[in-house]
């Protein structure tokens, strides 16, 4: 008897190539590798604060703010500074801007980012009863807060489900084939629809030391990469 055919092998087509070998990618696989594969590394900046017990909602907001396009180690320092001083809206909204600016050295741009912190500040004290709000629409109608820091804030200090999606996250996530999305704010729908609720707030958690250190930027660090078995690498042309 003639031996029977051997079935082809699955070919998975991507936005940019094809792979084969690939395993499907199974979004709770990927979060225990990605767990180990970032244990030992530097937290980013919001959850390093957090731990260190500074998770309060108008403290992940403000923090948040002040990490904008400044290094993590620089933002943690200067938080650390400014929370000394003042952590809460009614000690912020009492400080002078030139004290603020003082406060926030090394950060970038400290003086329109001290503006935008006084403001809100104020206005949470005056306008919403010295509380954070805590919906989307009420956060980013803050001059200087995006979708981002508004996610940071809910997810991380009120503990209410958002993504969080920066560049890492979006860069890695269109990486896997998990979403296919031309922007971070597109990529944040697209979570918001795909992601189990679970991972909502942990993803940006593991996934920047992950774009930092390994899913980086350019050449990315494939053949060493726990998750190189189900990514579908969408484009990337080199990588270590
Ligand atoms: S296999 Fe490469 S592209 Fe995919 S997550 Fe790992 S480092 Fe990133």
């Amino acid at each position: 008897m003639p031996p029977r055919p051997v079935p082809p092998r699955p070919i998975i087509v991507t936005a940019d190539k094809v792979t084969t070998d690939k395993e499907p990618f199974d979004i709770d696989e990927a979060f225990r590798r990605l767990r180990l594969a970032v244990a030992d590394l530097p937290k980013a900046a919001m959850f390093a604060l957090r731990d260190r017990g500074y998770g309060s909602p108008f403290e992940q907001l403000v923090g948040s703010l002040i990490s904008a396009r400044t290094r993590d180690e620089t933002t943690i320092v200067v938080c650390e500074r400014l929370f000394a001083v003042a952590r809460t809206p009614q000690d912020m909204a009492v400080l002078s801007e030139a004290e603020l600016v003082r406060l926030l050295n090394g950060a970038t741009f400290p003086e329109p980012k001290a503006r935008d912190i006084l403001a809100l500040s104020r206005r949470i004290v005056v306008e919403h009863g010295g509380e954070v709000p805590d919906t989307p629409d009420r956060l980013m109608a803050f001059r200087g807060v995006g979708p981002k820091i508004a996610a940071l804030t809910l997810a991380v200090g009120f503990g209410i489900p958002a993504v969080a999606v920066d560049v890492h996250v979006h860069r890695i996530t269109n990486r896997w084939g998990y979403v296919a999305a031309p922007t971070p704010e597109r990529t944040m729908v697209a979570l918001m629809e795909a992601l189990p609720h679970p991972y909502w707030v942990e993803i940006n958690e593991r996934l920047v030391p992950f774009g930092k250190w390994i899913c980086t930027g350019e050449r990315p660090r494939c053949s060493t990469c726990v998750l190189l078995s189900m990514c579908r690498q969408v484009g990337v042309t080199t990588h270590r």
